[in-house]
C-alpha cells in the first residue's frame, strides 16, 4: 500500500491530468493511475508511429474560457502554433467548403439540385415541425429537407450509428446551435468581423484555432512531466479494479491492475474519477444500491478507429479535414495531419492520413483484422478522390473505445441516480470529464471540472459545482444550494434537488454566461455542426 495522498486520480487524460497539476501547484500529493501503458492525454493524446503522429479525431484547441486557454498556454508557451482552419464536405463527387458557403454551394449542386433545396427550405420555414423531438425533423426545420439529406444525414448517420429519426432533437439543437441557414448565409455574405466577445463566436464558423505543434499529446504528455516535478506521480499501465471508501477513517483505497497482472493499492483522501461512469460504479464498495448499479450498467457509448494512412505528398488537398458525406463507402471523415501541423511527419516528401471509422466496440469493423481495416482505407481514399492507393506506403490502426457518450432518452436520468446516490455517500468522491461524468464535450469542459474539482478540494468544500459547467466551460459558483451542499464534503444526505440548483453567484473572470439552472444550460449549449464528428 502507498502512502496516503491528497488524491488518487482515475485516468491521465485531460481532466485527470488537469486536476493533478493543480493540485500539485498547490503543494498536494497527488497519484494519477492510468491504464494505457504508454501514452497520456486519453482521447486526446497523439499516437505516433514511426514519427508520423496521429489523433484520436484531429484536437482543435479553442475554448470560450479564458482560464482554460491560459492553462493551455501556461504548459506549452510557445509550442502552441496558431493554425488556419480549412475543412471540406466531400458529397457527390464533389468537394464543398465547410462551413458551407451558399453560393459555392448552389453552383456545385447545379440549378436543379438548388432550386431543389430552396424549394425546401422556404417550405420548411412555412410550415415547421413544432416542438421537434428528432434530429431530423429539427435539421429539416433549419435547413430544409433537401440540404439536410445532402449535408447532415449520411455522416451522422455514419456517427451514431442509427437513423437521424431515433436520434434526439435535444442533441441537434446542442450541435447545431448557432448555425442555420440564415447565419451561413450571412457569415458569407458580411465582411468578417472578429467579435470582441468570444462568447459570441460561434465555434463552426472559427478560421483559426491553437495546435500544438507536435499534436494535442504534446500538451498532456508536458502536462505530466510538470505534475512529476511538482512531486505528483504519474503512473502508466495501472488499471483501477477497486475503489474501496472506509466510513471510519475517510479513506479511500483503490487496487490498480499492471499489465503483468499483479496489483498494487493507494490511499487517499479523495478520489477523482474520470473513468466511465459505467465501469467506476461497478467497483465501489460499499455497494451502491441496485437502482443507481442499473443506471450505470444502462449507459452506452459509440466507439472509434482511425486508419493511419502514410502517403506520398502529391499535394491532393491541404485541408485539416474532410467530411465524408457519402453512403458508398464505410469511412466518416479524413483528418491531414500535416495541415494541423507539419511537425505531424518526420519526412515532409509524405503526409499522414487519418480515415476515422464510428463503430461499436466488438462489431464488424471493430474486430476486422488491422491489414484488412488498412487495405479498406486504401481503397477508399482513392474512391473518394484524395489520393491514390498505389501512393499509400504504410499504414496503422488506432481504436479509441468509448470515444462518444451516448446521449439517449434516458441518460440523464440514468447519470441523475447515479450523481445522487454517489452524493449521498461519497462527498470525497469526484466525477470529472467526458466519459467521467457521461457529458459529450470537448478538453476544454473536461479541464473545466476538474480545475474546479481542485479548488474545491483546496477549499475543503464543494464551492463549485461541476455538473453547472457548461459545454463552453462557462461555470457558477455553487451558491446558496450550493453551499448546503458543501455539506456533503463531510456528512452524508444531500438532496437531489440541490442539482439543480440555480447558481447564486457568478465568478469573476470567467466570461459572463446567463443565469440558466443547470437543466437549461444542458439545453443550451453551444454547440457545433461538426459536433457530431468530436
Ligand atoms: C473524434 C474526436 C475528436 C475530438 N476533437 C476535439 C477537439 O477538436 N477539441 C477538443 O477540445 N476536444 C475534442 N475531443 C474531445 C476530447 O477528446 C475529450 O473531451 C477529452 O479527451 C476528455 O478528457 P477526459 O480526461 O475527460 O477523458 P479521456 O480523454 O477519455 O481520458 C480518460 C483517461 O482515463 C483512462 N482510464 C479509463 N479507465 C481507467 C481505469 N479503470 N484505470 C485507469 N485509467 C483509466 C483512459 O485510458 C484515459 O486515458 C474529440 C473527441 C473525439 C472522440
Amino acid at each position: 500500500m502507498s502512502d496516503r495522498v491528497k488524491a488518487i486520480i482515475v485516468g491521465a487524460g485531460p481532466a485527470g491530468l488537469t486536476a493533478a497539476y493543480e493540485l500539485a501547484k498547490a503543494g498536494q500529493r497527488v497519484v494519477v493511475l492510468e491504464s494505457d501503458p504508454e501514452y497520456v492525454g486519453g482521447i486526446s493524446r497523439t499516437v505516433n508511429y514511426r514519427g508520423y503522429r496521429f489523433d484520436i479525431g484531429g484536437h482543435r484547441f479553442f475554448s470560450k474560457s479564458q482560464e482554460v486557454e491560459e492553462l493551455w498556454t501556461e504548459i506549452l508557451g510557445a509550442d502552441m502554433l496558431r493554425r488556419p482552419r480549412s475543412s471540406k464536405i466531400y458529397y457527390g463527387g464533389q468537394f464543398y467548403s465547410y462551413p458551407l458557403k451558399p453560393f459555392e454551394a448552389l453552383s456545385k449542386l447545379g440549378f436543379f439540385e438548388s432550386a431543389h433545396c430552396l424549394l425546401s427550405f422556404l417550405v420548411a420555414r412555412l410550415n415547421p415541425t413544432r416542438n421537434p423531438r428528432t434530429f431530423e425533423e429539427w435539421t429539416v426545420n433549419q435547413f430544409g429537407e433537401r440540404l439536410f439529406q445532402i449535408f447532415f444525414k449520411t455522416y451522422t448517420e455514419k456517427v451514431w450509428g442509427m437513423s437521424c429519426s431515433e436520434i434526439s432533437a435535444d442533441w441537434a439543437a446542442q450541435r447545431i446551435k448557432g448555425l442555420s441557414l440564415g447565419s451561413a448565409i450571412k457569415h458569407a455574405l458580411l465582411p468578417k468581423r472578429k467579435p470582441k466577445d468570444r462568447t459570441k463566436v460561434v465555434k463552426t464558423l472559427i478560421d483559426t484555432f491553437r495546435y500544438p505543434r507536435r499534436g494535442p499529446g504534446m500538451m498532456w504528455e508536458t502536462c505530466a512531466g510538470k505534475v512529476r516535478k511538482l512531486g505528483g506521480e504519474v503512473i502508466l499501465g495501472r488499471k483501477v479494479v477497486g475503489c474501496r471508501f472506509d466510513s471510519a477513517s475517510n479513506l479511500w483505497t483503490v487496487t490498480a491492475r499492471g499489465s503483468d497482472g499483479s496489483t498494487e493499492q493507494y490511499c487517499g483522501e479523495h478520489l477523482i474519477s474520470s473513468m466511465p461512469i459505467r465501469e467506476l460504479i461497478a467497483q465501489i464498495e460499499p455497494r451502491l444500491p441496485e437502482p443507481a448499479l442499473q443506471a450505470a450498467r444502462s449507459l452506452r457509448y459509440r466507439d472509434f478507429l482511425t486508419v493511419g494512412l502514410i502517403v506520398k505528398d502529391r499535394d491532393r488537398f491541404s485541408d485539416n479535414w474532410i467530411y465524408i458525406h457519402d453512403p458508398n463507402v464505410q469511412v466518416g471523415r479524413v483528418q491531414n495531419y500535416k495541415s494541423w501541423s507539419p511537425e505531424m511527419v518526420p519526412d515532409p516528401a509524405f503526409c499522414s492520413y487519418g480515415l476515422e471509422y464510428f463503430c461499436f466496440e466488438g462489431d464488424g469493423l471493430w474486430t476486422t483484422p488491422d491489414h484488412d481495416l488498412i487495405e479498406l482505407a486504401k481503397g477508399e481514399i482513392q474512391q473518394v478522390n484524395l489520393a491514390h492507393s498505389a501512393d499509400v506506403v504504410d499504414g496503422c490502426v488506432i481504436r479509441q473505445a468509448k470515444a462518444y457518450p451516448v446521449y439517449d432518452d434516458a441518460y440523464q436520468q440514468h447519470v441523475a441516480t447515479v450523481r445522487q446516490a454517489i452524493d449521498e455517500r461519497f462527498p470525497t468522491l469526484h466525477l470529472v470529464g467526458r466519459n467521467g461524468m457521461h457529458k459529450y464535450n470537448n478538453q476544454d469542459h473536461a479541464m473545466m471540472t476538474a480545475m474546479l474539482t481542485a479548488k474545491n478540494i483546496l477549499a475543503g468544500q464543494r464551492r463549485f459545482d461541476v455538473w453547472a459547467v457548461n459545454q463552453d466551460a462557462e461555470y457558477h459558483e455553487a451558491g446558496a444550494a450550493g453551499a448546503e451542499r458543501a455539506a456533503g464534503f463531510t456528512p452524508a444526505g444531500v438532496s437531489p434537488a440541490a442539482h439543480g440548483a440555480v447558481p447564486a453567484e457568478r465568478v469573476r473572470g470567467t466570461l459572463s454566461p446567463p443565469p440558466w439552472t443547470v437543466g437549461q444550460a444542458a439545453r443550451q449549449e453551444e454547440q457545433t455542426a461538426e459536433g457530431a464528428s468530436r
